[in-house]
């Protein structure tokens, strides 16, 4: 048996011509369009379902502009934010110390301006939800994670 490579509509472009790969083992996927250089990747949560990625990847773009932004011709600049920068690689990063916005940003080897943009957005969510506390030393800004009592 043959599989028919499926295409999914472009939110960006409108045009048909999405491809999304999922990696089974890791669970990568991967969000490409062909006509207008979209390209985002993602974690599927279950292995080949090509239907729930893309309907998590159109939540994400109209929920998070930042994201969808992104474009393949310039690569280097957008290995993907939502693989590296989730709450739970910044909490990991913050476990034990203190920490200023640089050395997250080494913790999670983060580059391109358009992630470092992101990490912030991040943090500040992280904030408001009181998993992360803050202090400030001079102007620089430290963040820890909120010790269980
Ligand atoms: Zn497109």
């Amino acid at each position: 048996m043959k599989k028919k490579i499926k295409v999914w509509r472009c939110p960006n472009c409108m045009k048909k011509s999405i491809i999304i790969q999922i990696n089974n083992a890791t669970l990568a996927a991967k969000i490409s369009c062909g006509s207008c250089d979209l390209y985002v990747e993602m974690k599927a949560k279950k292995i080949y379902d090509p239907i729930d990625v893309y309907g998590d990847f159109i939540d994400e773009y109209y929920e998070n502009p930042l994201k969808h932004s992104m474009k393949k011709n310039n690569l280097s600049d957008s290995k993907s934010i939502i693989v590296h920068i989730t709450t739970q690689s910044i909490i990991k990063s913050l476990l034990l110390n203190w920490k200023n916005l640089t050395e997250i940003k080494e913790d999670l080897n983060i580059e391109s301006d358009l992630d470092f943009r992101y990490l912030k957005l991040k943090l500040k969510e992280l904030e408001r939800k009181f998993k992360l506390e803050v202090k400030r030393i001079g102007t620089e800004k430290y963040w820890r994670t909120v010790k269980k009592k």
